[in-house]
């Protein structure tokens, strides 16, 4: 057989994580972290089970998973645990997907949307699970459910939403009307809301952190600061290239995300990369109860956009201004301010105290890749921005087909890995982001002129 090498040693391995910021931007969550060890490299050539590539959540589970069933695995993460997306990200654990479930049951038919809907709920109660069994520190979470709230007045689009997940797939989803909305998000830019109510939020990098002490407890080894440089997938033993040794394993998982670049570069090709900007304020006191009184987790838009819940007690974490280039997270202090003040003008004055940005990897059709790209090499990507209970699905899934040939991977053959554009594809996306946004500004106005006009609408 042809030996496959993916990768090339001495290139830089990741064209995009370098513009992602350091590993160790200040953030929120940087600043609550608990204590974590510091872990070493890979020093010499390891023998192992399975090999992990990439150390956020998607990695983190896998190898805690393989662990627990008694399988030698190690992971390596070019740089820190979680110090990207999975340590970054503002902490949603919601059942679903990044793609719409009307969307899902159009590409596969009802029947398996609705096994897909379980096996995203069940990534959703695994992050509740191992959060509660672990008794992992810092984590937080609060069950207050999740709250997509509508800034127009149609709701046709959200009643559908309901009765396809609330009914027909078996979830827990329920319309709120306006005057539930605007007693505890006290804003005239809302109107009607979709609540999730066993939706929680969390701590995202005490998560993390906490994931990879289960996966040691369960005897997972972990290095960071060793970027996987190449991979030889030919042979029964598979064999991974760091820069101070070599792992070989009979399974490599490739939980790199849109951070493998050199390593895997037709895999990279598709996911958008997609940075997204996230800041916590300075305590507003008790100027937060005259604007916000629910503490569940609240989004106003389909967008990476305005999705905001209250931490630290009374700060406000705001998420937004989705860009397929990266630019300097301060940049935007200015427009994610903007956009509270819009909708909670009684908040007044915003001082910022944090501002990071996270990088997303998003596939065309906005559900994860998850399978066997070829003998024995497994990947775990493309959760866009919905990955805290698709990862912790991913992980569980993966584990299961490498350790008990178990088939469940095979549901997602339908989202096949689709080149998404290069350059061209993300100025084509950008140009959506604005004009999406605009055009969700238009609405929101002339709902807001009615109600004016006309008077409430419920
Ligand atoms: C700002 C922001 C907000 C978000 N909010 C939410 C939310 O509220 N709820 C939700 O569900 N999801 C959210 N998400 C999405 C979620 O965070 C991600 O989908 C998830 O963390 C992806 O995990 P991952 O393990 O696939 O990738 P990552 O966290 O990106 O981890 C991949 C790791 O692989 C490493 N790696 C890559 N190549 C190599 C190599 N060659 N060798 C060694 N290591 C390598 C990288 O260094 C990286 O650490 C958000 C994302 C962002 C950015």
């Amino acid at each position: 057989m042809a030996r496959q090498v993916l990768g090339a040693a001495g290139r830089p391995i990741d064209s995009v994580s370098s513009t992602s910021g350091p590993a160790t931007a200040s953030t929120w969550y940087t600043d609550t972290a608990v204590a974590a060890p510091a872990r070493g490299t890979v020093t010499s050539d390891i023998d192992v089970d399975v090999c992990v590539v990439g150390g956020g959540l998607a990695g983190l589970t896998v190898a805690r998973e393989v662990a627990r069933r008694g399988w030698s695995v190690v992971l390596i993460e070019a740089r820190e645990i979680a110090w990207n997306a999975s340590g970054r990200n503002t902490g949603f654990v919601l059942p679903g997907f990044a793609c719409d479930m009307e969307a899902i049951v159009k590409r596969v038919g009802f029947d398996d949307a609705k096994v897909l809907w379980a096996l995203s709920e069940a990534g959703l109660e695994y992050v509740r699970t191992t959060i509660r069994e672990t008794g992992m520190p810092g984590v937080d979470p609060v069950e207050e459910g999740w709250l997509k709230v509508a800034k127009s007045d149609n709701a046709d689009d959200d009643l559908a939403t309901v009765r396809l997940i609330g009914q027909d797939l078996g979830g827990q989803i329920e319309g709120w009307p306006v005057e539930r909305v605007r007693d505890v998000l006290k804003s005239n830019h809302y109107f009607h809301a979709v609540y999730t109510p066993h939706a929680f939020h969390i701590h995202a990098l005490n998560y993390a952190l906490g994931l990879a002490a289960a996966a040691e407890a369960a005897a997972a080894r972990i290095f960071e600061n060793t970027p996987a440089l190449s991979i030889d997938t030919a042979g029964v033993r598979k064999r991974v290239v760091t820069p101070s040794g070599r792992l070989r394993a009979d399974h490599v998982v490739l939980a790199g995300n849109v951070h493998l670049g050199n390593l895997v570069p037709r895999i990279a090709g598709t996911l958008m990369p997609v940075w997204t900007y996230v800041m916590t304020t300075k305590p507003l006191g008790g100027r937060l109860e005259s604007a916000i009184t629910y503490r569940g987790a609240v989004s106003d838009t389909d967008l990476a956009d305005n999705h905001y819940r209250i931490v630290g007690g009374d700060r406000l974490m705001w998420t937004g201004r989705a860009t397929t280039w990266p630019h300097d997270a301060k940049r935007f202090a200015h427009a994610l301010t903007t956009d509270i003040r819009e909708v909670y003008p009684q908040l007044g004055g915003i001082e910022i105290e944090h501002i990071w940005t996270g990088l997303i990897g998003n596939s065309l059709h906005r559900m994860p890749q998850i399978g066997e790209l070829s003998t024995r090499i497994w990947l775990a990507s493309g959760f866009g921005g919905h990955g805290i209970n698709t990862t912790a699905m991913a992980g569980d899934i993966i584990a299961r087909a490498i350790t008990e040939g178990d088939d469940t991977w095979r549901r997602f053959v339908p989202f096949e890995l689709v080149w998404s554009g290069g350059a061209i594809g993300r100025a084509a996306a950008q140009v959506h982001y604005w004009w999406y946004r605009h055009n969700e500004r238009t609405k929101a106005k002339q709902a807001r002129r009615r109600e004016a006009e006309y008077g409430s609408v419920s």
